[in-house]
């Protein structure tokens, strides 16, 4: 008997590295590493949970409709249109695997989300990089990365880990100018914490082309809870639906993010803090001579002078309790990432790296 082979592509995959939330030596240490709420999440959603206790031995419904529902009313879209995952990874995974495929090619941008390369070669398809500009993704870029092989493109916006952000009418040149049949793939794990931005709904509803997934894990704070979702043509919420686990979601995860939903008022202070806390951290590090790219997300994405002086205030940082992202496997080894907390965890950090860039 011989070991099973498992398809090609797949040895190729690089493990994903979650943000750390231990460092040696140290305490309960601050978690800023994987771009959570600092404010938790809604006290509602764990009532929620709790009321489900009863109906373990139950099975969930198979079509997620009381959230499909709650997501719709949220977001004013048509209910049958948006599909839940276990987290919106599970939606990238849909997506490649329904469209993407040997002898496929699949699009993102040089400092994209580390799992699209992994849902990639997970379907067979293989991963093509496209280059930015000065860290903000170029449409003329992934137009001239695409050809007649290229099966989608995903494009996080804002992206994680620069936090910029293109604008809409790049995107929609993006949707508009892509080879007959590549799907685009909106990435909106961080819309909502861009005031009035609809993470590319409009587009996502009057395109053929168009998927747009979201997250609970960011603003709603619940990333433990994983649940994320998926806005499109009813065509490719079908062919996803066919593929996914009937039973991806419990009852637990349902209702737990309908209650996040309904706290309208939780989901209102994050945006506000996190915009105050932001702007914060960002003036605090310029006059700490740190550069920054403006951000449009739940972190900043500071950059020091080379890799040694980021990896040296990693471990400043570290050491006083302060656990950032390093992101020398997205290719920016002179950068750290760094959550926006609360303002006590800002100034924390602030007055961390004052103290290590005055012992320079
Ligand atoms: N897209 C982007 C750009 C992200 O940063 C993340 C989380 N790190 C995700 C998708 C996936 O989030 P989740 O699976 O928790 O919904």
């Amino acid at each position: 008997m011989s070991a099973p082979i498992p398809q090609p592509g797949i040895s190729e995959i690089a493990l994903y590295q979650s943000g750390k939330s231990t460092f040696q030596g140290v305490e309960n240490p601050l978690k800023l590493s994987a771009n959570e709420n600092p404010f938790g999440c809604s006290p509602r959603v764990a009532e929620a949970i709790a009321a489900e206790l009863g109906s373990l031995h139950r099975y969930p419904g198979t079509d997620h409709q009381i959230l499909r529902e709650a997501i719709a009313k949220a977001h004013d879209l048509p209910a049958d249109q948006v599909i839940c995952g276990v987290g919106s990874d599970e939606i990238l995974h849909l997506a490649a695997q329904a469209y993407a495929g040997p002898g496929g090619e699949v699009v993102y941008t040089e400092h994209g989300f580390s799992v699209y390369p992994i849902v990639a070669r997970a379907a067979g398809a293989e991963p093509v990089v496209a280059p930015e500009r000065d860290r903000v993704a170029d449409a003329d870029a992934i137009l001239s990365a695409c050809n007649e092989k290229t099966k989608i493109v995903f494009l996080a916006n804002p992206n994680n880990p620069t936090g910029t952000m293109i604008g809409g009418n790049e995107v929609v040149r993006l949707a508009d100018g892509l080879p007959e049949g590549c799907l685009l793939v909106l990435d909106g794990a961080y819309a909502e914490f861009v005031e009035g931005f609809d993470g590319g709904a409009s587009l996502a509803a009057t395109r053929d082309n168009v998927l747009m997934t979201r997250t609970f894990s960011k603003i709603y704070g619940l990333g433990g809870l994983r649940v994320g979702w998926g806005f499109g043509p009813r065509e490719i919420i079908d062919t996803l639906t066919r593929i996914r686990g009937p039973f991806n979601l419990s009852n637990m995860q349902i209702a737990g993010a309908v209650a996040a939903l309904e706290d309208v008022e939780f989901t209102e202070k994050s945006r506000a803090e996190n915009s105050r806390n932001r702007a914060l951290l960002a003036r605090g590090l310029t006059a700490l001579g740190i550069p920054s790219d403006p951000s449009f997300a739940n972190f900043i994405l500071a950059r020091f002078a080379g890799a040694e002086e980021a990896e040296a205030a990693f471990n400043h940082l570290g050491h006083q309790g302060l656990i950032v992202r390093q992101v020398g496997g997205y290719g920016l080894p002179d950068c750290l990432r760094i959550t926006i907390g609360t303002e006590e965890n800002c100034r924390a950090v602030l007055a961390a790296l004052e103290e290590f860039k005055s012992a320079r």
